[in-house]
């Protein structure tokens, strides 16, 4: 069974080691990648003695002991990683307020908290007496679960600056397990001052020593090399006999990793309902900024996020020296500032650097001249948006590449709002069923 594999980010990457490893015969294995290097957006880039995570700051961790493991042993094993207590912070003026904001209003100004914690019990009190179910529209559910004060001073404005259009526009569907949700009983704790911790998720994550989070993808793709070919974009895949042909080389079967809106462009013979549903599919792009520091120490924190208009267009910032010494050179430190824009539209001119850089000023992050120089990379397809279209555009395009033998796998070309282990998962459980199909025909 001939298979091509659209794409060598960390999904295709573990469906074709999975394969393998199981016993499926390399040489039927193909990958196929656009760029010249494996990892997609889980790629880093070093500038003279810097390195960032291209598409934001990446960690390692994961509910799945195994699959963590394995992403380390393709690393290196537990010595090429550090291992980290993660402490995320909210500026919110001159103050650092502890994560999850619920959990941290005790470190707001009074009068600031006491408008969170009464909204919060408002809120709850309502829930409670109308017995109402969670609205459907994210800005409805943020009001709903938080309250006035939480939306008004963190909630709005941080969605807003990182989803790029009207909350009322997204579902409240994702954001089970995304968004966390405090006991009242921690957010009174927290209003009084008793710290609470919250969001426990995430509370230790791992880093490779060297090479960025990129060093885990070389690493997948280091018993691969020979299957992959880089700086081969698919341009077609074209229906032939059983299977398809792509870029005029015929395979068994095609696993496709690379965005789904791209697909029309690529795929003969969708048709055009549901070429519009992938066309369709809502996303938003990412810009990264390193800064690179001359100085020699960062309060220990792990990354910040910036709910306000004030601080800039920046809605979170990584302090990537802090991740790993190994991402600054000696007595150097570094920050990751992201960006997010609409999916489908141009990417900004140079003027964000500035507003970047004026914003982190203003929340008194940084000085102008301790900034050696700055370093930009733009990335399209970063956040799956969970607009009212999703659930329907998706079914209609995942159904459609499944009937057709085209397997769609990723966080793209699944369209699953997924982490680098998560995608590990997906793959191994498609390999399974790939395993299954090549063994009964
Ligand atoms: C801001 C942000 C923060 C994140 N933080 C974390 C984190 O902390 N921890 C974590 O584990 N995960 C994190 N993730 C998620 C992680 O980056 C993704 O889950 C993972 O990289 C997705 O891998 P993938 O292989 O599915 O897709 P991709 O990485 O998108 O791989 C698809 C590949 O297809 C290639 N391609 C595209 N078009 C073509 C074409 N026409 N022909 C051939 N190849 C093509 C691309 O170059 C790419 O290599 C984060 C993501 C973002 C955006």
């Amino acid at each position: 069974m001939k298979t091509a594999i659209l794409g060598a980010g960390v999904s295709g990457m573990a469906l074709a080691r999975t394969m393998i490893e199981r016993g499926f015969d390399a040489s039927d294995v193909h990958l196929f990648e656009a760029g010249p290097v494996v990892g997609g957006l889980c790629r880093s880039k070093t500038v003279d003695g810097y390195t960032y995570d291209v598409t934001g700051g990446h960690i390692l961790f994961s509910k799945d002991a195994g699959v963590m493991q394995w992403m380390k042993d393709c690393a290196g094993g537990d010595d090429a990683f550090v291992k980290r207590d993660r402490n995320t912070k909210i500026r919110f003026g001159d103050r650092w307020v502890h994560y999850p904001f619920e959990n941290g209003i005790g470190d707001l100004p009074d009068d600031v908290n006491f408008e969170c914690l009464r909204g919060y019990v408002d809120a709850w009190h309502r829930r409670k007496m109308d017995g109402s179910e969670a609205p459907a529209d994210f800005k409805s559910w943020i009001h709903w679960r938080f309250g006035e004060g939480i939306a008004r001073h963190f909630m709005d404005p941080y969605n807003e600056k990182i989803w790029k259009r009207p909350l009322e526009d997204i579902t409240s569907g994702w954001v089970a397990g995304r968004v966390p949700d405090a006991p009242i009983d921690d957010v009174l704790r927290a209003s009084i001052g008793i710290r609470t911790e919250g969001y426990v998720h995430q509370a230790i994550f791992y880093y490779p020593k060297k090479g960025g989070f990129q060093a885990i993808t070389d690493g997948i793709g280091g018993t691969l090399t020979d299957r992959v070919r880089l700086n081969t974009p698919v341009e077609s895949v074209v229906r032939h006999g059983e299977g398809w042909r792509v870029n005029g080389e015929d395979f068994d079967r095609v696993v496709n990793t690379i965005p789904m809106n791209e697909l029309p462009g690529i795929v003969d013979g969708i048709p055009g309902d549901v070429a519009d549903c992938m066309r369709g599919l809502a996303f938003n792009n990412i810009t990264c900024f390193l800064l690179a520091l001359d100085r020699a120490e960062h309060p220990n924190l792990s990354w910040v996020y910036f709910p306000h208009h004030e601080q800039g267009p920046a809605n979170r910032i990584t302090y990537m020296s802090n991740y790993s010494p190994g991402n600054a050179p000696e007595g150097k430190t570094s920050f990751l500032c992201e960006v997010t824009s609409p999916g489908g539209r141009p990417f900004a001119g140079k003027e964000l650097e500035d507003d970047v850089v004026d914003g982190m000023v203003y929340a008194g992050l940084v000085s102008r001249d301790e900034i050696l120089f700055t370093d930009r990379t733009d990335t399209k397809y970063a956040y799956i948006v969970y607009d009212h279209h999703l659930d329907e555009r998706r079914r209609v395009s995942i159904e459609w590449c499944e009937q057709n033998g085209i397997h769609p796998l990723g966080r793209f070309g699944h369209y699953d709002y997924f982490n680098s282990d998560q995608c590990v998962i997906a793959s191994r459980a498609l390999a399974e069923k790939l395993l299954e199909h090549a063994r009964t025909g």
